[in-house]
């Protein structure tokens, strides 16, 4: 594969949601834009999102429920492409959407589509696409910048590479972060920044399953999902929620249990805090109320009512009285935490017992040993510092070069936050940089 030698005004490097959607603004603008994509496709990654669905976006999106460096400024990025521009764009670009309490899809629901109409927008608008060319490092200055790539000549990582530089005006870096690597995003625009000098803040997975401390009693419930609120505790844990210290992050939602630890929406959003504890060396605490509905003393009451003047002498176990309350493999887990025998005649639990289940119920606390890595998160917090870049995503420090998407330390909850994070920003720097030619 060889490299055109001619100079572009645009040299975009990653062809994720974002670079697409920045090549597409910028060479509708007139901007001869050249596209850069290290694997042999662009954008594999969309087609994973939203369980192959794609939740494209949110309705509606404030702006606040981002959390980075400088995350205050997103709502300021969304007040110029938020979620009704973004809409209008993929109209414009033949695609229609449905929303479903809050939530953007594709009207098709595949996420196929969502990738097909960008890749036929990027051809029409006449932007250049190379794949398999891997950018190592960025040099020059505005009006001149050069990306110097690593060529896989057969795109299959079998043929010796060849190096190779691109030549633009103007530079948009939009390489994404480190979350799930396997489809391009492994970090290397990050390193990319950091040899320019930018500031980085270490990269941990998000939007990612955790690991509990103990976890082997936990196969009993590997697989039930039940509904409840996670509450993440940092620092001195058990003393610190005895003490009534507010969590430094909560959820409500369906909570899955795994065989070794917790997973589901409401894990999924906080998971970013407790990677960022852990990696300074905090203990952490996960606190789930899988019975947000009533308080301790109602739920009490409640069992101690339906043991005596229920089943209580139907010579039924206390697992099987307690089936119209919770899952009965969670009932399990939580009687073996606090001591009861499961098989336990109900008849024989006294008030010490059920309080105690009451309040497990209401406070089952996990000691969270680690979260999972890269390979299962769906995203990065953490990247570069969004004080590196200006109202137009220029970095300060290196005019005409522009950097957006998940590169930037600026990570969404679930619900189509972080893509509408890559639309946004790729068409802001895909714009200013076509506006400054
Ligand atoms: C399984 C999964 C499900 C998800 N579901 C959703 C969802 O439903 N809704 C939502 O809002 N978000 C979802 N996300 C998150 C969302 O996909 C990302 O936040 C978003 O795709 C980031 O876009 P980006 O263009 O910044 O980066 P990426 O999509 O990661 O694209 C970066 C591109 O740059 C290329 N690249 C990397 N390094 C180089 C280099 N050195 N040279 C050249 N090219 C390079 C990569 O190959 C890649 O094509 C999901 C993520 C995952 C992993």
């Amino acid at each position: 594969m060889s490299v055109p030698q001619q100079k572009y005004d645009i040299a975009i490097i990653g062809a994720g949601a974002c670079g697409m959607t920045a090549a597409i603004t910028a060479a509708r603008r007139g901007a001869s834009v050249c596209l850069i994509e290290g694997g042999a496709r662009v954008g594999t990654k969309i087609l994973k999102t939203g369980n192959g669905k794609c939740n494209l976006s949110h309705a509606p999106i404030e702006g606040d429920e981002y959390r980075g460096s400088d995350s205050k400024r997103v709502a300021g990025f969304l007040n110029r492409f938020g979620v009704d521009e973004t809409l209008e764009f993929f109209k414009s670009i033949g695609l229609i959407t449905r929303e479903k309490d809050g939530y953007i899809y594709p009207y098709s629901e595949m996420a196929s589509s969502v990738l097909d109409v960008l890749r036929f927008a990027v051809a029409a608008s006449g932007a250049e696409v190379i794949c398999s060319a891997k950018a190592t490092a960025i040099s020059g200055s505005d009006g001149d910048y050069a990306v110097l790539c690593k060529i896989d000549p057969d795109g299959n990582g079998n043929s010796k590479s060849a190096k190779s530089e691109i030549h633009a005006k103007k530079v948009i870096l939009c390489t994404g972060g480190c979350a799930d690597p396997v489809s391009g995003s492994d970090g290397s625009g990050i390193r990319i920044a950091e040899n320019l000098g930018l500031n980085v803040l270490k990269p941990l997975p998000a939007l990612v399953k955790v690991k509990a401390a103990n976890s082997k009693d936990m196969a009993v419930c590997a697989g039930v999902r039940s509904k409840g609120v996670v509450s993440v505790y940092v620092g001195n844990g058990a003393s610190d929620i005895a003490s009534g210290a507010n969590p430094v992050s909560y959820d409500r939602g369906e909570i899955q249990f795994t065989k070794d630890g917790l997973s589901g929406i409401p894990v999924f959003n906080v998971s970013r805090y407790i990677s960022r504890a852990l990696d300074e060396g905090d203990s952490v605490r996960i606190r789930l109320d899988l019975c947000p509905e009533m308080n301790e003393d109602e739920l009490a009451f409640f069992i101690t009512d339906h043991i005596r003047n229920g089943y209580g002498n139907a010579g039924i176990s206390i697992d099987e009285a307690l089936s119209g309350i919770q899952n009965k493999k969670l009932n399990t887990y939580i009687l073996k935490t606090i001591g009861v025998k499961p098989s336990a005649p109900a008849a024989d639990i006294g008030r010490d017992e059920i309080s105690r289940y009451a309040h497990a119920l209401k406070a089952l606390d996990f000691n969270i040993e680690n979260t999972y890595g890269f390979e299962q998160a769906q995203v990065t917090s953490g990247g570069v510092d969004l004080n590196e870049v200006d109202d137009n995503l220029q970095a300060v420090r290196y005019p005409g070069m522009y950097l957006a998407g998940e590169l930037l330390d600026v990570d969404g909850p679930c619900g189509g936050y972080n893509l509408q994070w890559a639309w946004t920003s790729g068409y802001i720097a895909g714009n200013s940089a076509a506006s400054d030619l």
